[in-house]
């Protein structure tokens, strides 16, 4: 049964097409029928349809996979234990891609997912998956990424840490404003006078669309009031939202930043300086949800969407939010962070305090050591640990954040924390070294594509007593730390879930000189 059909917006024969097609084809709901169904019905050669197909695992990228005649088949939106016929889309010397059109048996671990977006979103694959089942393939990620590519040896991985919230629990959502939104539900007539305006996130696999969002589960209230009063006005005023194709249309970006002590800060990017329409909508803004303590907009008239290079101006309230970290344990520092636009910090800030904890703990400290933090944001990782040891360097790219890790340090009365800006694949150096003193412990918690191949030749040379990688991707944590593994020993691995719903895992690990 078809129950959840979409269409490119405006109308066309292309989606007539998708259409007949994607009835033959019997879906079900929640299959995401992506943008190669029309070319598809070009093909010649008919692509395999597999059928009582089992469903074995949920992989690293959110697909779930099965085994077919020793080839592995990757299926969108499988549960593991499901039995079902599948249609490969996609077919490649190594594996197959497959989306699911009927099923025998339905997983005992699939759930009803809570979102009406739930198939089209790429946000929040593992919805339809039991939470304790997302926390069992997150840390059986990390053990075939450590075996695959790893190849080292390490000792039994610690049980995964599980997140206290498991829905609401980002400080920061990122909507793209788009003039071709996908459609949903009712198949409006070829050429009608639709409305392709949208705010939302990203269809699976398609930088120019978006899903026009209603509701989303990840951030708390007043979030999704913020955009929809955002949508409801621009709509009502006939502004011009962004098409990523033209790179034409006013409105391109509305980020939503809050944090556990109720701070909010709302950001909105725009292609043009249009000074009179920008005042208007930022004043209606800040008139309809009193609650923002921060109101900034950007003009983004570049082609990607990288806010971090441009001047970020104050429309309203402070350019800052505060963030006041719980401690997880008694004796946990007690800290407070100031949180500039374009600054990092943990999306999940509630297990932020746990992982740093976890860091903090396997790092050991004896109060003696220089401490680097490598990837240090706006300075919380240099912050936390800095009253057990005896001086703490950050090494950041983004200048802001730096700025803002040194006032962090101020306004927690730290006096023993340096920061430092630069692209450290370029600034961590022999000569950095003689200047800031021999690190004794490196903590580093690169970005998801790991480190760079020169900074691990630096920790080598530098050869702390220990390194504690933090990191939200192990696969390339595994990649690096096989580079390490004939010098340092690994003594401690703990998982811990920050993004519940999704196939991310971050992983905290030990590391000392053999
Ligand atoms: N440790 C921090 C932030 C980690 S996120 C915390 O816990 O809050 C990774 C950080 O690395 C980001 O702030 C990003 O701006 C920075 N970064 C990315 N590439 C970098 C590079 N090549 N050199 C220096 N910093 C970099």
């Amino acid at each position: 049964m078809l129950t959840n059909l979409r269409f490119q917006c405006p109308i066309s024969k292309e989606d007539e097409k998708k259409l007949k097609l994607s009835r033959l084809a019997g879906h079900h709901l929640y299959v995401n029928f992506g943008a190669d169904m029309g070319r598809r019905s070009f093909r010649k050669q008919p692509l395999p349809f597999l059928e009582k197909v089992e469903v074995i695992d949920a992989g690293a990228e959110g697909k779930a996979v099965a085994r077919v005649n020793n080839r592995v088949v990757f299926i969108p939106f499988g549960v593991p234990g499901d039995i079902v016929d599948v249609q490969v889309t996609k077919k490649k010397k190594s594996f197959f891609e497959a989306r699911i059109v009927h099923f025998h048996e339905y997983s005992p671990f699939r759930i009803e997912p809570v979102c009406e977006h739930f198939g089209l979103c790429g946000g929040c694959r593992w919805q339809n998956m039991s939470y304790d089942k997302q926390l069992f393939f997150k840390q059986k990620q990390v053990k075939d990424h450590f075996d695959r590519i790893g190849k080292f040896d390490y000792p039994e991985i610690r049980p995964i840490l599980a997140s206290e919230d498991v829905f609401f629990y980002r400080n920061k959502l990122d909507y793209t404003f788009s003039s071709r939104k996908w459609f949903t539900g009712q198949k409006p007539e070829t050429g009608e006078n639709v409305d392709c305006n949208g705010i939302g996130f990203h269809l699976i696999g398609m930088f120019d669309r978006i899903i026009d969002i209603e509701k989303c589960h990840l951030q708390p209230d007043p979030s999704n009031e913020i955009r929809l009063a955002v949508r409801e006005y621009s709509l009502s005023k006939g502004l011009s939202f962004y098409d990523a194709k033209t790179w034409e249309g006013l409105l391109r970006n509305l980020i939503i930043r809050n944090t556990l002590s109720g701070q909010l800060m709302v950001i909105i990017v725009f292609r043009d300086d249009e000074e009179e329409i920008i005042r208007e909508l930022l004043q209606h803004v800040k008139e309809t949800i009193p609650a923002i303590t921060s109101l900034m907009y950007v003009i983004n008239p570049k082609k990607n969407d990288d806010i971090s290079d441009l001047e970020i101006r104050l429309f309203h309230g402070n350019p800052y939010i505060l963030e006041e970290l719980t401690a997880f344990h008694a004796n946990d520092p007690q800290l407070k962070f100031k949180i500039g636009p374009v600054s990092f910090f943990q999306t999940n800030a509630k297990q932020a305090a746990l992982l740093y904890h976890v860091a903090a703990e396997m790092a050991g400290f004896q109060g003696h050591e220089t401490v680097y933090d490598l990837y240090s944001g706006a300075g919380a990782i240099a912050c936390y640990v800095s009253k057990y040891v005896r001086k703490v360097v950050g090494l950041e790219s983004i200048p802001s954040a730096v700025a803002d890790a040194g006032e962090n340090a101020v306004l927690n009365g730290i006096t023993n924390v340096t920061f430092h800006a630069g692209d450290i694949a370029k600034i961590l150096n022999q000569e950095f070294f003689e200047a800031n003193g021999r690190p004794d412990i490196i903590i580093t918690d690169p970005p998801r594509n790991g480190m760079h191949g020169k900074v691990i030749d630096q920790i080598l040379a530098a050869m702390p007593q220990k390194v504690i990688y933090i990191s939200c991707n192990p696969a390339t944590q595994a990649r690096d730390i096989r580079l390490m593994s004939d010098l340092y020993e690994i003594k401690a691995v703990q998982p811990a879930d920050m993004f519940p719903h999704t196939q991310h895992v971050e992983n905290v690990m030990l590391m000392e000189r053999k």
